[in-house]
């Protein structure tokens, strides 16, 4: 065998315009190819405190403990939910789309009580069904996704944390598809433990889950645990003495090793970690009320140029994601043809769908680095043509117009 026989790495310059993974940043690729630290060398422990403070006016925060998984964004889900709900804890999930359902399948692991506040997928809950639902059933935790890129909504969050605290219960939400990318306002919205990901709007690979938790989470969190003499041992175990079902996603243990007394968890990610960093410096850089701008644009656009190709829109326009948006598959269109001619012809890819709109939409995202007009006007105007080469009647240049008009100035 050959040393080469596959040959290096060089994949083709594909446009990543789906629901995620996107293109990552150019400067996030090359902070990650810098040399390796030992992880507690001052300058890596250094870099550490920097992701920390980076990553605060990110999530809309103060809190101290503000971080990262290393894992993709379902390792920071799970690492949340395994910390803060032990077996036999009431969590209500507020739940419209696959990522809600997610939240389910993992507490049913823990052993949670699981009950369930829900919209039919392409809405969101109101606010007045999740008082009604933690009124009836008193939850230790109010568990939710921010965006929900199986069905393109966003659920609105201000007021969420007011209900919990009144209630006595914390609260959780996957924010992994808006980070970055819509606004994100964990302590005025009063959110106890947020999470997110690096391949949606923060433009970075995936691998690196950013986490903030507030300070009542925390308690929470480190109630659950028990050192000994500085040196941690595998016998995390709740108020009643259950063992916390995870080791690599035990919170209390990532937070020390995050924490002044670096004590010893796992080998932080090094690479990773130089990605999340410059991914959080770019979108700083940018400024984040300009970057949710550009969002904005890019999913006002997506939305105009397919409504002016005669396509229509799923879900409720009120409460759509900025930087996903799913398109009906018209009648008598094969949509994976489009998708595969879309990628070989055009080398873009575009999103299909699950569970009940598998088959049904297209997710046209526009996150990160990729949320731009010119990359937007590219891909509807492939689409178009693509849509035409498979028999759908498309006005020529409709789309092309109709978005870059949407995009503004
Ligand atoms: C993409 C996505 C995830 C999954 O992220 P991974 O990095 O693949 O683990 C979780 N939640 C939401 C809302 C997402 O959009």
């Amino acid at each position: 065998m050959t040393p080469d026989l596959f040959g290096e790495i060089d994949p083709p310059q594909r446009l990543l315009m789906g629901p995620g993974p996107v293109n990552a940043h150019p400067r996030v690729l090359r902070a990650m190819s810098a040399d390796l630290l030992g992880q507690f060398d001052p300058e890596m422990t250094a870099y550490m405190n920097q992701v920390m403070a980076l990553y605060r006016p990110v999530f809309g925060t103060a809190n101290r403990w503000t971080f990262l998984i290393d894992g993709t964004a379902r390792s920071a889900i799970e690492a949340s939910l395994i910390s803060l709900v032990a077996p036999g804890d009431t969590v209500l999930v507020v739940d419209f789309g696959r990522f809600g359902l997610l939240l389910t399948e993992i507490l049913e692991r823990i052993g949670a009580v699981i009950e369930t506040v829900s919209a039919p997928w392409g809405q969101v809950v109101p606010l007045a069904d999740i008082e009604t639902a933690i009124a009836r059933t008193r939850p230790k935790v109010v568990a939710t996704v921010h965006g929900d890129t199986s069905t393109t909504m966003a659920q609105p969050l201000a007021g969420l944390g007011d209900l919990c605290r009144i209630s006595g219960a914390l609260s959780y939400v996957d924010a992994t598809a808006t980070l970055g990318g819509m606004a994100m306002q964990a302590d005025t919205w009063g959110l106890d433990v947020v999470t997110g990901g690096l391949q949606k709007c923060l433009g970075g690979p995936s691998g690196s889950a950013p986490i903030t938790i507030s300070d009542a989470a925390a308690e929470r969190i480190f109630s659950r645990r028990h050192v000994e003499k500085g040196i941690r041992r595998d016998d995390i175990v709740d108020g009643s003495g259950v063992r916390i079902g995870s080791n690599y996603f035990d919170l209390a243990m990532i937070m020390d090793y995050w924490s002044d007394k670096r004590l010893n968890h796992h080998t932080e990610a090094t690479t990773m970690l130089y990605g999340a960093r410059e991914c959080a410096r770019v979108a700083l850089g940018e400024g984040l009320e300009a970057r949710f701008a550009r969002h904005a644009a890019a999913g006002r656009a997506v939305v105009a140029g397919a409504r002016a190709m005669g396509l229509t829109v799923f879900g409720d326009d009120a409460h759509r994601m900025t930087n996903v948006t799913g398109i009906l598959i018209p009648e008598g269109v094969d949509g994976e043809r489009v998708r595969a001619r879309m990628r070989e012809d055009f080398e873009i890819e575009i999103g299909a769908a699950f569970g009940p709109l598998q088959g049904k939409i297209w997710r046209i995202g526009a996150m990160g680095y990729n949320a731009m007009k010119h990359k937007v006007l590219i891909t509807l105007g492939a689409l178009e043509s693509v849509l035409r080469a498979e028999g759908f009647a498309v006005p020529a240049g409709a789309g092309v117009d109709a978005a870059l008009e949407a995009w503004g100035a």
